[in-house]
């Protein structure tokens, strides 16, 4: 029996392939992304094949808050030439190799000058840092640090042929109306330029998972937000301040191609029901999972959660931000990633909007005493697959707390049974007329 919220989810998952969220990491990890500028607009195009997507141009200058919107970034051509004359660096081998928003320059300078203008990671030897300076006027190339040792005495000459002049940030957003104008916000940044994890795994997952929930039957309206980091979810908000009080459930989706985690860090608000229900889900993923408590650093959950918005929206990542190696270098790269990870990411939010779609409190019509089951063909119906004893102590925790102040999330925790095999019991007992429930989604604030 397949009740339709069931076939919701399955749905849902059957449309995430991990190959083509794969894919589609491949074919925009070349793009040479920044907080504005045309990697990040061909980045939202590439999005947009996929999503009813509208992107937004809001010009250099703006006020946003406390921020401006900065000068516009483009980027030409970045190399540094050795004493022999030949490129030893150039950005069009890498697009790391420059420091991403770097003034423009042309100069000879010798290799005591030129050093201090090098980053490299001494530990990494092989692996090319990647640095940014959006909010300083400088410049600056990024290398290996074994080429940087090997650099001979001499004159270098170096050029990048970048603009910062008035132009626009880009950011796309989907919305998937729903039965509600109550919203559930998935966000990721899109700045990052060659970076496989962090964040083209985010918007690849979401792109997929934007696709599959745009073919389904949807309570909540779900927009999906695609933009620079920092920048990019402050000019969201102060373009939206009301609007975003319509967001009832978010996630900050970022570092989820990698197979590390679940790490899922709670809101601000700390016992949102998105909280409860990440929990749950990364809870039952792995043993190596996470839950941390919110704090001020991260990605845009730091926005979402200031004290004027205070969302319900949490940070959703496999390996945490800065605690693998590979993160902001070149190591993470396409072989960082994988197609198992990234669909296993993007289940993991699928059950998690499962939750969140279908939490209801369950009201038993019969609380004296257990129902006779098997005079229902309740017993019957739990067949003899491997998940026979499952299935019936799902129902009989159903039964037991179904006394109006349990949701289903709740009897699921407290059961220790993942929250789909609870759910499908409680659809089975409503099927036989033995459970009434609140409407659903209800709050759920035990
Ligand atoms: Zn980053």
């Amino acid at each position: 029996m397949t009740s339709p919220r069931a076939s919701r989810l399955e749905a849902l998952l059957e449309a995430c392939s991990g190959q083509a969220m794969y894919d589609m990491a491949a074919e925009l990890f070349p793009l040479c992304r920044s907080i504005t500028g045309a990697g990040a607009r061909a980045t939202l195009a590439r999005i947009a094949r996929d999503l009813p997507l509208e992107i937004v141009e809001v010009p250099s200058g703006t006020p946003v808050f406390d921020w401006n919107v900065p000068p516009e970034w483009k980027i030409r051509e970045a190399w540094i030439k050795g004493p022999d004359g030949s490129k030893i660096v150039d950005f069009a081998d890498h697009n790391l190799h420059v420091v991403n928003y770097s003034e423009p320059v042309s100069a000879t300078l010798s290799l005591d000058e030129l050093r201090p203008r090098l980053h490299s990671l001494p530990d990494r030897p092989d692996w090319i840092p990647y640095r940014t300076t959006y909010y300083d006027r400088t410049w600056g190339f990024c290398l290996a640090h074994r080429q940087l040792e090997a650099l001979p005495e001499g004159q270098y000459e170096v050029l990048i042929d970048s603009d910062l002049a008035p132009g626009s940030l880009s950011y796309g957003e989907c919305v998937l109306p729903g039965k509600t104008t109550d919203e559930v916000l998935l966000s990721a940044h899109t700045c990052h330029p060659s970076l496989a994890n962090d964040n083209l795994s985010g918007i690849a997952v979401l792109t997929a998972l934007g696709k599959a929930l745009a073919d389904v039957p949807r309570h909540f309206t779900y927009r999906l937000l695609f933009g620079p980091g920092t920048i990019g979810s402050i000019t969201w908000l102060a373009r939206n301040r009301e609007r975003a009080q319509r967001i009832r459930h978010g996630l900050v989706v970022s570092c989820v191609g990698d197979g590390g985690g679940p790490m899922y860090k709670r809101s601000r608000q700390g016992s949102a029901d998105i909280d409860k229900a990440m929990a749950h889900v990364v809870g039952h993923f792995s043993a190596n999972s996470r839950v941390e408590d919110f704090s001020p650093y991260g990605y845009d959950e730091r926005q979402y959660c200031s004290p004027g918005f205070d969302l319900a929206v949490g940070l959703f990542e496999r390996s945490k931000y800065g605690n693998f190696p590979e993160y902001h270098t070149s190591a993470d790269n396409l072989d960082f990633i994988a197609p198992e990870h990234l669909e296993a990411s993007c289940r993991m939010i699928c059950e998690a909007l499962d939750i969140l779609e279908t939490n209801r409190r369950p009201v038993s019509r019969n609380p004296y005493c257990e129902p006779q089951l098997g005079r229902r063909g309740l017993y019957q119906a739990m067949g003899g697959d491997a998940h026979r004893a499952e299935r019936q102590m799902a129902m009989l925790w159903v039964l037991n707390l179904a006394d109006s102040r349990h949701t289903l999330l709740d009897i699921a925790v407290r059961s220790g049974l993942p929250y789909a095999r609870i759910r499908e019991a409680a659809e089975r007992l409503e099927d036989k007329n033995l459970l009434g429930t609140q409407a659903c989604p209800e709050p759920m604030e035990t």
